[in-house]
């Protein structure tokens, strides 16, 4: 199978040969394995996972993680679920971008507490399910688990124009029409990856109407982008690009974002958060990203925490 979207390929190894022995009770066994996707290396990155962070003030969640994708050395969905709880990560939001990443998701979130699930076919996979003309299967398959419980969010989904051509797009605006429909059927969140896509995530969430809770998963638009969402109630999920110097345009939606609807990820195990940038990324390291935040607000870092806890379990209900 070749690389996907992300640089991953599916994981190789003793891991995933056969099914885990799970290490307690608490454990789960998952389809596929501890991990389904390898992030592709290119042996020139810096693979020291940065040291877990002092908590804040408040638990707090990443809202949007892909613990299936191996980086690195082992460090399994198990190990980065404790070391969220030493840095005062008490959950996290599993996303899926196929139909077996998603499966991997709905059922951890269905055996452990501190996962809820997302589920989607990603803007970049959905062109190869229409050729393959399997697209129509593996919805319905989207649209199944988000039925369960303990999925809470149809995603991720939507446009990415940076790395789907022309070719592409038609079957993009299918899938990302299909999952919204999905979304407001099950009364639950919508997730969306938009990249370079801006104008028609805005058009076709209006033209078709978007489900009552909005999400831009890995918020990458600007100050307009930002006044348009609060405009419409949608929320932005900040990553750890918010925290790249470089990253003006984030500061700048930042500051006229409405704090009502502010959320913060990690996209882990991509985007690690400064001072670690290009390193392994996992749960933990959201409180970098929430003091980040807090300070170009200039507000305490405890009540920023606060209102983002807030903004997420208004989201996606409660973990408990
Ligand atoms: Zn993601």
């Amino acid at each position: 199978m070749p690389a996907r979207h992300d640089g991953t390929a599916p994981a190789q190894g003793p891991a995933t040969a056969s099914a885990p022995v799970p290490e307690s009770p608490s454990e789960a066994v998952l389809p596929g394995g501890e991990y389904i996707r390898e992030r592709h290396d290119d042996g020139r990155r810096d693979m020291t996972r940065p040291p877990i962070p002092e908590p804040l003030g408040v638990p707090i969640y990443d809202n949007h993680t892909h613990l299936e994708i191996k980086d690195g050395e082992a460090f399994t969905y198990a190990d980065a679920l404790r070391a969220a709880e030493q840095a005062g990560v008490a959950g996290v939001v599993q996303v899926g971008g196929d139909v077996e990443s998603s499966q991997w998701s709905a059922a951890l979130a269905a055996q452990d507490p501190r996962v809820l699930a997302a589920v989607a076919i990603h803007p970049n996979e959905a062109p190869g399910y229409a050729s393959a003309d399997t697209l129509f299967d593996a919805l319905a398959t989207i649209d199944e688990l988000a039925g369960q419980p303990r999925v809470r969010a149809v995603g991720e989904t939507g446009l990415d124009f940076f790395r789907t051509g022309d070719d592409g797009r038609r079957a993009q605006f299918e899938s990302f029409e299909a999952h919204i429909d999905i979304a407001k059927r099950h009364g639950i969140a919508l997730q969306i990856h938009d990249r370079d896509a801006h104008d028609d995530v805005v058009e076709t969430l209006l033209r078709v109407g978007a489900p009552a809770t909005t999400v831009f998963h890995c918020f990458s638009g600007d100050e307009h982008l930002a006044r348009i969402a609060a405009e419409h109630g949608w929320y932005l999920s900040f990553a750890g690009t918010v925290t790249f110097s470089n990253a003006k345009n984030l500061h700048a939606a930042l500051a006229v974002a409405d704090r009502s609807r502010i959320l913060v990820e990690t996209d882990a195990p991509f985007l690690t958060p400064a001072p670690f940038r290009g390193r392994p990324n996992s749960p933990y390291l959201t409180p970098l990203t929430v003091r980040f935040m807090a300070a170009q607000l200039g507000v305490d870092a405890d009540e920023l925490a606060s209102e983002t806890v807030e903004n997420t379990l208004r989201a996606y209900g409660s973990w408990g």
